[in-house]
């Protein structure tokens, strides 16, 4: 179901407030008890009507300019980055989003529905932008971090169009951020490091000749098939990282040949693409695939975007699992985090929206997805209590103090000492899931 077309849009309405007894019937199960949920699903579906696809990113990008109100740090055509005011002795946090979303596929413009916001990008990432933006919308004036938001271009991109090297040329105040949370869609769940990957082609060359007589030639399909075989067949790797299981695995992409039914083809041409765990570093993963290659074909390697370190030992990451009941996962992919751990800087992905609804035709975001991230970030910014889940008294000036902890990173959780309910809540936290789709 869509709004009437007659009906303003939820964030053109000045009385869309949160316990406002307004539309509940057309969110399906959130009711006005959850105006949070509803706000940010009307923010997220205003997000998902201004279209953006990849290079086409500025009405989006003016539509953001216009809500923030924070300090505007750095802008470019890429990128916008907003920050509090940085205050000595706070850790800043970093959160991350990117404008952009793939190409449409009839799901524009969205729809709330049955409690979720479909459409084009609602998963991948506006329900994260829209968290983003209600955060920057409603932070106190002196959060207990200080908090910076950056929203960029072209992340669905080749990662040589990447907006991110410019905004850290321009920006220095990246460099100086303790934690960078991206809010790509992970189920609310903490994905930490992230896997290498290498593309290269793989080329075989026989002799061509008439394919009645194909003894006096050298079928370079027959070659491929040989060469390939070992490829085919190597089961993943799996790769345990602080504790995390990564899986690594060589895939062949693309395979072409053959000019003609009555030719002896001598040239074979293959894509192969090798996602490696962090535990090596690019030089390592070329030479791993050459060694797998062998001497068969030529192999050139067209691009290798390394992998994120495993964020382990910090403080700041044990506050956000506890602000939030967040398991703790390995990411199986690549993503823009590796591009923050290349600068040095602990990255994490955590967002709202689900993995297995990104680039899908029926891409949608809960709303209740959605206020449960919005939750958890704004106690961990800010250090107030309320909500649903359990947190420390004051777990940034208590860093040393003994208390919740969280499993990140393999870590033995020491037993909470709050509530019943919440010792189950954050017994949840602890536990480090290895299991789920990302
Ligand atoms: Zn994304």
């Amino acid at each position: 179901m869509r709004y009437p077309a007659n009906a303003a849009r939820p964030d053109e309405r000045k009385d869309c407030a949160i316990g406002q007894r307004t539309w509940p019937d057309r969110l399906g199960r959130v009711t006005q008890a959850d105006g949070l949920a509803h706000r940010l699903a009307a923010r997220t579906l205003a997000l998902v009507d201004v279209p953006s696809p990849s290079r086409h990113e500025a009405r989006l990008a003016e539509r953001v300019a216009r809500e923030v109100s924070l300090e505007l740090v750095f802008r470019d055509e890429g990128a916008l980055l907003y920050a509090t005011s940085r205050r000595s002795g706070r850790p800043l946090v970093l959160l991350a989003g990117h404008l952009d979303t793939v190409p449409a596929q009839g799901n524009i413009p969205g729809r709330i529905e049955n409690g979720a916001v479909w459409g084009l990008g609602a998963s991948d990432m506006k329900g994260g932008l829209a968290v983003m933006l209600e955060l920057a919308a409603t932070l106190p004036a002196e959060p207990a971090l200080d908090v910076a938001f950056l929203f960029f271009a072209r992340e669905e991109l080749p990662a040589e169009e990447s907006a991110l090297p410019a905004v850290f040329a321009g920006a220095p105040l990246v460099d100086e951020a303790e934690l960078v949370i991206v809010l790509e869609p992970t189920d609310n769940a903490i994905q930490v490091g992230c896997l290498g990957n290498l593309n290269a082609t793989l080329t075989f060359t026989g002799v061509s000749a008439h394919s009645a007589r194909p003894w006096l030639g050298v079928n370079a399909v027959a070659l491929a098939v040989d060469g390939l075989a070992p490829i085919v067949r190597l089961p993943p790797r799996e790769v345990e990282v602080a504790g995390l299981c990564f899986k690594e695995v060589v895939t062949v992409t693309g395979i072409e040949g053959g000019i003609a039914a009555n030719v002896v083809p001598d040239r074979v041409t293959c894509r192969l693409n090798y996602r490696y765990a962090p535990d090596r570093s690019p030089a390592e993963a070329e030479n791993e695939l050459r060694k797998l290659v062998g001497g068969e074909g030529t192999l050139v390697l067209d691009s290798n975007s390394p992998p994120a370190h495993v964020v382990a030992d910090s403080a700041l990451l044990e506050r956000l699992c506890a602000s939030g009941g967040f398991a703790v996962e390995p990411k199986q992919a690549w993503t823009p985090v590796a591009e923050f751990a290349a600068r040095g800087l602990d990255a994490v992905n955590l967002g709202p929206g689900a993995p297995r609804w990104a680039h899908t035709r029926d891409e949608q975001v809960e709303a209740a997805a959605l206020a449960r991230t919005y939750e958890a970030l704004r106690r961990f910014l800010t250090d107030e209590r309320g909500g649903t889940h359990g947190s420390p008294t004051n777990p940034l000036l208590e860093a040393d103090a003994p208390g919740p902890r969280c499993g990140c990173a393999g870590r033995s959780p020491a037993p909470p000492k709050e509530s019943a309910q919440a010792a189950t809540e954050l017994v949840t936290a602890f536990r480090v899931s290895a299991g789920k789709k990302g």
